[in-house]
């Protein structure tokens, strides 16, 4: 295997730094053919500090029209991208993670500001991003076919680029998900285009500049752009490779939008979840408590993860004890300016959003359950402008009510106490998500019978939150379709498998034949 870290030096004397002015100025919405542009749209986006409602930038976002011109561009680009040796690609996406490491605290700030979420957490997304793309570039060669013995012939898979493919991302973590989207793909030969989030878009068109002399121009295509935008990348014809991440709604209008459009898809759906932590009696307490108030990422996003573990089902002999460990420590959780290092949780995402949460707050009181802390936005002056809520755990929660229910988004925790053990797998299983779910008890048979019955893609036990590297990730059920994290298996998901059969012409081997 060729040295990838030898190929990358090729440009080491260049790593770009990037700068965004985040003063409320007019900055170029789109990286298109290796540059920044302007998009169509006729209005500029206005996008604001969600901490302070400061507005960061102004900028023409992506319209239909310029998703379909990025389409066309990047697919020009993808027969030399194709050819281009696998060890140069690898390199490129290699060298690109340096860029981002070198430029985490530039990335993290940016992040901050304009999704609210603290400055330390969005410093470790972005370098997972950078992480994620090393990894792929690690396992690059492995992206091998097989031989098959099924005739004296020879007869063998390749595995090729599928040509374009889309990408569109959520806004919580930007740089992390961008890396995501286009690695594997870029890394596999396909060109990509990208559309990330109109809700924080800054970061991502940062990490563009640091492309320009990495990629050719059209490799990567940056249009970030409101449902519009979405659902043109979606829908277009030339596009037969998809992946997603965002809620399930807008997965299932991804799916629709994929079908309309004349060409048959592989998608990959990274949906939401209504994530269950199941606590048995024999838990170890502390533990558990304290994993239960981990798992809700209360701290780094403020409950706006995917995977965060927002259903504590109890069992009822350890109910008190547990809730009142979870109460104590999610009291000493101080909101902040995101920008401040000793933040750990920090704004919402868009005041629009601080509504919503708000609701289904009062919902959870409307149908009976018990507020125990937060429930509304913080006190301190100092995040009075901003789309901040304090956060909120509720006991006496049943299976029905609204909170123990529907993907919230936010620093919610529903805490529902169980009696039954025969009947508590029904209780997690529940529910039309399935993403992730953990299980607290020191029973190895409950342990394990509990992971192989749960309908989740994602287990942890006695464990909680994190996402270890390389171990796929991705949902059952509306949660989604398809794996990311999956190292080899995902590369080869940004490829079209091909059999090739050759007949070996010689009198020794006469007698062949197919199965
Ligand atoms: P949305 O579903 O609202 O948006 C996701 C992306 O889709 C955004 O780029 C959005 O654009 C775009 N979009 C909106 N409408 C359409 C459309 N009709 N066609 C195509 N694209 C469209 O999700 P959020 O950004 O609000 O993110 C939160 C959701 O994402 C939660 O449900 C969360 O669980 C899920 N998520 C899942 C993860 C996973 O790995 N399973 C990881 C992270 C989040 P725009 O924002 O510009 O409107």
């Amino acid at each position: 295997m060729p040295d990838l870290l030898l190929e990358a030096k090729r440009w080491k004397a260049n790593v770009s730094r990037v700068s965004v002015p985040l003063d409320g100025s007019s900055v170029p919405g789109l990286w298109l053919n290796g540059r920044p542009e302007r998009g169509s749209t006729e209005a500029a986006a206005s996008i604001l500090a969600p901490a302070t409602g400061q507005k960061l930038a102004s900028l023409n976002l992506a319209n239909a029209a310029d998703v379909g011109k990025a389409v066309e561009a990047s697919a020009r680009a993808a027969t030399t991208w194709a050819k281009t040796p696998l060890r140069e690609r690898a390199a490129s996406l290699i060298e690109l993670a340096s860029r981002i490491e070198a430029n985490l605290d530039i990335l993290a700030a940016i992040d901050a500001k304009d999704t609210g979420s603290p400055v330390t957490a969005m410093r470790g997304s972005a370098a997972k991003g950078a992480l994620y793309l090393r990894m792929m570039a690690g396992v690059s060669y492995e992206m091998s076919g097989r031989t098959y013995p099924a005739s004296d012939g020879l007869h063998y898979t390749i595995n090729q680029p599928w040509g374009v493919v889309g990408g569109i991302s959520a806004y919580n973590h930007p740089i992390l998900f961008a890396c995501q989207k286009f690695g594997p793909a870029l890394i596999a030969g396909n060109t990509v285009v990208l559309k990330p989030s109109e809700q924080a878009p800054l970061s991502t068109l940062a990490l563009a500049a640091l492309t320009e002399d990495l990629l050719p121009p059209s490799v990567l295509n940056i249009v970030p752009g409101s449902a519009e935008a979405g659902a043109a990348l979606a829908a277009h014809p030339t596009i037969q490779r998809l992946t997603f991440t965002g809620g399930a709604a807008t997965g299932l209008k991804v799916q629709a939008a994929a079908a309309s459009s004349g060409t048959v898809k592989h998608l990959t759906l990274e949906l939401g979840g209504k994530n269950p932590m199941v606590i048995f009696a024999d838990a170890s307490l502390e533990q558990a408590a304290a994993a239960a108030v981990r798992g809700t990422n209360f701290t780094r996003n403020q409950g706006q993860s995917c995977g965060a573990t927002t259903r504590l089902l109890v069992h009822r002999a350890v109910a008190d004890s547990i809730t009142e460990r979870v109460v104590d420590e999610v009291s000493a959780i101080e909101l902040g300016l995101p920008e401040d290092p000793s933040t750990v949780m920090g704004s919402l995402i868009s005041k629009s959003h601080q509504t919503r949460v708000l609701e289904f707050i009062a919902s959870g009181q409307a149908e009976g359950a018990n507020l125990l802390i937060g429930g509304g936005p913080p006190m301190d002056e100092r995040l009075a402008s901003g789309a901040y809520v304090t956060p909120t755990v509720f006991d006496s929660v049943t299976p029905e009510m609204s909170i123990a229910r529907e993907e919230i988004f936010g620093p919610v925790l529903s805490i529902v106490p169980w009696d039954d053990e025969d009947k508590v797998l029904n209780l997690a299983n529940d529910s039309p998500y399935g993403l992730t779910a953990s299980i607290w008890t020191n029973d190895i048979d409950k342990a394990l019978g509990f992971s192989h019955d749960l309908e989740a893609g994602y287990i942890w036990v006695n464990d909680v939150e994190t996402r270890y590297p390389g171990v796929p990730f991705g949902g059952w059920k509306l949660s989604g379709i398809g794996k990311e994290q999956a190292l080899v298996d995902e590369l080869i998901s940004f490829t079209r498998q091909k059999s090739v059969n050759v007949a070996i012409r010689s009198q020794r081997l006469a007698s062949q034949s197919g199965l």
